[in-house]
Parts: C-alpha cells; sequence; structure tokens
C-alpha cells in the first residue's frame, strides 16, 4: 500500500494509473476503521484496480466541537487493517491540503435535501461534507465512488453533489449496505465512545427501524413514528427524529407505493447515533 500525506505526489500518481487505463476506485473516511469501511474497501477492490481510501476528520462537517475534539483517531490500526486487506493506496492529507489558504469556501445548491432530517438538527453539516468530497473527488479524480448506506442521506446529497458539479456521468456512485452488529448495531466509528450499558441499550434503535419495516404495510406512517419514538425514549435514548420518507427526495411518505426508507437520530449519553432501513 503507497500511503500519500500531500496531494502533489498522489495527483502524479494517479494521472500515471489513469494513462495505464486503470480505474481508480474511492472510499472517503474519517478513520477509526472498523468491518464497514473494509467492506467498502473490499468491493471497490473487486471492481477497480486501484482502490483509494482517505482518511481525514473533516472539521468542517463538524456541528458539535465536542463530537470534533474526540472523535476516535486509531491512525496506525487503520493501517494495519488496511495492510490486511490490501488496500491500494491511503491518502490521509492534513487540514492545510484540504483546504489551502488560498481555499474559496462554495456554496453548493442541493435544494431541499440539505435542510430537513440531518440537514435540520445539524445545519451547515451537508456543505461540509460537500467541500471535503468536492477537493477530494478533484484531487483523486476517481471512476466509482463507494460510500455507506449508513449514512442514507449523505449518499443522496453526494449524488446530488455529483450532479450539481457535473460529475454523475464520470465517476459511478455505489452505495453499499450496512453492516451490523450481531444484536443489529449498525457499525460505527462512534460506537467505540458508548459505555458498557449504553453499548447494550444502543441496538433498540435497529430493533425500532425494523419494527417500523415489518409493519409498514399495515399501520398508519405517524403510529409507526410515533410508537418508536417513545419506545426510544423509555430506554433512555434522546430523540431527534424517527421518520419514514421516500427513498429519493426524502420527504415525507404519503403511500406504501413509494420506495420507502425509516430513518432514526438519536443520542444516548453524549453519542448521537444514526440509523436507517429500506423498507420495501
Ligand atoms: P465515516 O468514516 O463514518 O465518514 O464513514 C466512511 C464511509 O463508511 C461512509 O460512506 C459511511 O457511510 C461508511 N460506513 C460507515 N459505517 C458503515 C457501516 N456500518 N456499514 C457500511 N458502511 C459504513
Amino acid at each position: 500500500m503507497i500511503i500519500f500525506k500531500t496531494a502533489a505526489p498522489l495527483i502524479t500518481y494517479i494521472r500515471q494509473q489513469k494513462q495505464a487505463l486503470k480505474k481508480i476506485g474511492f472510499v472517503p473516511t474519517m478513520g477509526a476503521l472498523h468491518a464497514g469501511h473494509l467492506s467498502l474497501i473490499q468491493h471497490s477492490l473487486q471492481q477497480a484496480p486501484i482502490t483509494v481510501c482517505s482518511i481525514f476528520v473533516n472539521p468542517t462537517q463538524f456541528t458539535n466541537a465536542d463530537d470534533f475534539e474526540h472523535y476516535p483517531v486509531t491512525i496506525e490500526r487503520d493501517i494495519e487493517q488496511l495492510l490486511k486487506v490490501d488496500c491500494t493506496v491511503l491518502f490521509m492529507p492534513g487540514i492545510p491540503e484540504i483546504y489551502p489558504e488560498d481555499y474559496k469556501r462554495k456554496l453548493y445548491e442541493l435544494g431541499s435535501i440539505e435542510t430537513t432530517l440531518e440537514g435540520y438538527y445539524r445545519p451547515g453539516h451537508f456543505q461540509g461534507v460537500c467541500q471535503v468530497m468536492d477537493r477530494l473527488l478533484h484531487l483523486i479524480d476517481p471512476d466509482l465512488l463507494f460510500m455507506g448506506q449508513k449514512d442514507y442521506q449523505q449518499c443522496m446529497v453526494v449524488k446530488q453533489l455529483l450532479r450539481s458539479i457535473h460529475k454523475e456521468n464520470s465517476i459511478q456512485f455505489i452505495m453499499e449496505p450496512t453492516l451490523r452488529e450481531k444484536d443489529g448495531l449498525a457499525m460505527s466509528s462512534r460506537n467505540l465512545r458508548l459505555s458498557e450499558e449504553e453499548r447494550k441499550t444502543a441496538p433498540a434503535i435497529y430493533q425500532q427501524l425494523s419494527h417500523i419495516k415489518q409493519y409498514i404495510c399495515s399501520l398508519p406512517f405517524l403510529q409507526l413514528e410515533e410508537e418508536a419514538r417513545n419506545n426510544l425514549e423509555h430506554k433512555g435514548f434522546a430523540v431527534d427524529y424517527v421518520q419514514i420518507r421516500d427513498v429519493e427526495t426524502l420527504t415525507p411518505a404519503v403511500s406504501t407505493s413509494q420506495k420507502l426508507v425509516a430513518l432514526v437520530a438519536a443520542t444516548l449519553g453524549k453519542i448521537r447515533l444514526i440509523d436507517n432501513l429500506l423498507l420495501n
């Protein structure tokens, strides 16, 4: 595995690979890698001879200083795991590589998808995601981009970003399913910050999502959302939302003839967890 910490040699390397007609798969991450991240890398390796994994904890997408300061950093372990799966390239830039002094903040036109759900509770979050993605896509120039369904709304936002920067035809976007622990909890770097007790409670989110999926055709949407919220609150979660939405637009569900997704964001102790399930 080749490790690049700066952009210039990475760009030269990518150019050489492209001249040799090698496809580039890209998996952006913020590190503290777990099996979910590694599954994205393995899928990329199956489809492209060159897979670039980036590790960059992007400050502009954090809306909570405590979350940014305490975001887990496990770089040596990350490198070991990437070596084990034979990842081709690791790009781990410092902040000045991504946001140099002359970096001009762009404002991305994302429509209503930016301000609903995560966008409502974390204003500016998706602009931050688009800033870092735009920079990384510019530097890495991938043919394939792999992202996880775990961050469903982020996937929809990045698809919208690709359209708005006219890369929807040159970059194939691939959303990979969420990897879960045995008890259903979606794997997440933030799970490392849960206490033992909180870790036992956390799978309740998946249980509620599964309950919604089971009854989506037989009970009213509002009732399913309310019941799930109440059950999570009863277990000690502070719930931001439990919502059943259209899979493409993320507007509120109207009928089961639409393709639907249920999404949850809830905080346990200090840790905010998100998860979702495709329903039909
Ligand atoms: P992060 O490091 O949290 O920014 O995540 C990097 C990528 O890994 C994103 O595309 C996430 O959606 C994806 N990812 C995170 N957790 C999982 C998971 N449990 N299963 C599959 N993909 C995941």
